[in-house]
């Protein structure tokens, strides 16, 4: 794509008001805008990103047998009371009709995904059964600060499955959790497994995977010499400086952490609700256990930003960056130099790489770098009258070429730029 048709562009400073590292930079460099508190636009660069994590999460939903729907935002009011949660739920969003009708916006899908699986729920050869969407969720949330991470209305991919054993859960459960592992470790994030309270849904114990930052909500305990990590705002069994329960050979620390994902043991609460059921050894009813699965597509595009920038701006992880290079032409006033940079622009998107091509005539260099800095894609190369000198030399075509996280250029052929682009792909 080219800069000079992109309609949002960057900003020459950061809005005043915004109070988080993700807030700052999205929005100066043009990936959202805020239309209120926990409310925003996003932008093409933004939306991109959105679509390359969800692509993550999907795959490794598809790979645990997840199959894709896609479910309503709009409810009716009647699944909300036959499961409580329409005087329990205290961020859920309520909505009249002009006739006097109630509805509910989705905070959560278990109203509808229950009864939808329930037409196809007949007996133990029905399951197990695992079922996601990736769609926007709606809460009244009393405070929406800190950018994206705590939206009233938000990217959300949940699954939910549903099995005629606990022991079917519980393996299920486990395969649920390493999946998880492998999105954040796909999106370049360390996501510690964290134990919590089954919050609103369950009395059970449920898994939270917090990635440490300042910017997070989450207080939790974590242990250095090994995984163990606990969310202290639920569970007031352990304090900082407690022996590690888990390994015994440290002791907790605490930090902050944002909440990326989360896997719940809901048991047979929905499909009570719901009366869904299977006949069992004896032909009495049963009813399957449940699980949900979330995860905050769009928070963890804030929690990226936190952990992956520098003073001058983002620096993505090359599997959610908007485009793998940042293509600049420097020099526009001449003709030799924009030719050759229109051609680079050319093969590379030939070659079926993802290139955003600086190519405004009416900005200098140091706007152009600077704007490729903050925007952040993994790799920057620039076509000038310097790269054009050394392509007439002996050494032949030249680009200079950068990584966004490193801070020495190299003069390399296209062909040897390319052949590093494919390897961080
Ligand atoms: P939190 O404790 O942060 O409010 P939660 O326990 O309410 O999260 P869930 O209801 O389990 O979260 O939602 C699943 C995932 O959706 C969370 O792990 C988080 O990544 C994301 N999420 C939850 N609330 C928000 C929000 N207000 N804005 C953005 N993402 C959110
Ligand atoms: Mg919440």
């Amino acid at each position: 794509m080219k800069y000079s048709q992109l309609f949002a562009k960057t900003l020459k400073t950061a809005p005043a008001a915004a109070d988080t590292v993700n807030h700052k930079l999205l929005v100066q460099a043009g990936y959202v805008r805020q239309v209120m508190a926990g409310v925003y636009d996003y932008l093409p660069l933004g939306l991109r990103v959105l679509n390359n994590i969800s692509k993550i999460v999907r795959e490794e939903m598809n790979g645990i047998g997840g199959q894709e729907v896609l479910m309503p935002v709009l409810h009716p009011s009647a699944i909300w009371k036959q499961t409580g949660g329409w005087d329990k739920i205290d961020v859920l969003f309520k909505v009249k009709s002009r006739t006097g009708k109630d509805y509910a916006l989705a905070q959560s899908n278990e109203e509808t995904v229950t009864p939808l699986a329930k037409e196809w729920i007949h007996s133990a050869k029905d399951l197990p059964l695992a079922i996601y969407h990736v769609n926007w969720k709606f809460r009244d949330e009393l405070r929406s600060k800190s950018g994206i991470l705590r939206g009233r209305e938000f990217l959300m991919k949940d699954l939910y499955s549903w099995h005629a054993t606990q022991a079917d859960f519980d393996a299920f459960y486990q395969t649920a959790k390493e999946a998880y592992k492998r999105v954040f470790s796909r999106l370049g994030l360390t996501a510690k497994v964290t134990e919590a309270s089954g919050g609103a849904f369950t009395e059970k114990l449920s898994y939270e995977f917090e990635v440490l930052t300042d910017a997070g909500e989450a207080r939790i305990l974590y242990c250095e010499s090994c995984d163990y990590c606990v969310n202290v705002d639920d569970i007031a069994t352990y304090k900082e400086g407690d022996t590690c329960p888990r390994c015994k050979g440290d002791t907790l620390k605490p930090a902050k952490a944002a909440e990326v994902g989360n896997v719940f043991d809901l048991g047979t609460k929905y499909t009570k609700a719901f009366d869904v059921t299977i006949p069992g050894e004896k032909g009495e009813k049963v009813y399957p256990i449940m699980g949900c699965y979330g995860i905050g597509i769009s928070r963890t595009m804030g929690v990226l930003v936190e952990h992956f920038h520098d003073e001058h701006g983002i620096v993505w992880p090359a599997s959610v960056a908007p485009f793998t290079v940042q293509l600049v032409s420097l020099n526009t006033n001449d003709t030799e130099t924009m030719k050759r940079a229109d051609e680079v622009y050319e093969q590379l998107t030939k070659a079926g790489i993802e290139v955003l091509y600086d190519d405004r005539t009416d900005v200098g260099a140091g706007q152009k770098l600077a704007d490729a800095d903050l925007i952040g894609n993994p790799v920057r190369l620039v076509v000038s009258a310097k790269t054009l000198r050394q392509a007439q030399g002996k050494t032949g075509d030249k680009v200079e070429m950068k990584l966004r996280s490193e801070k020495e250029s190299a003069m390399v052929t296209l062909d040897e730029a390319m052949e590093k682009i494919q390897t961080l792909l």
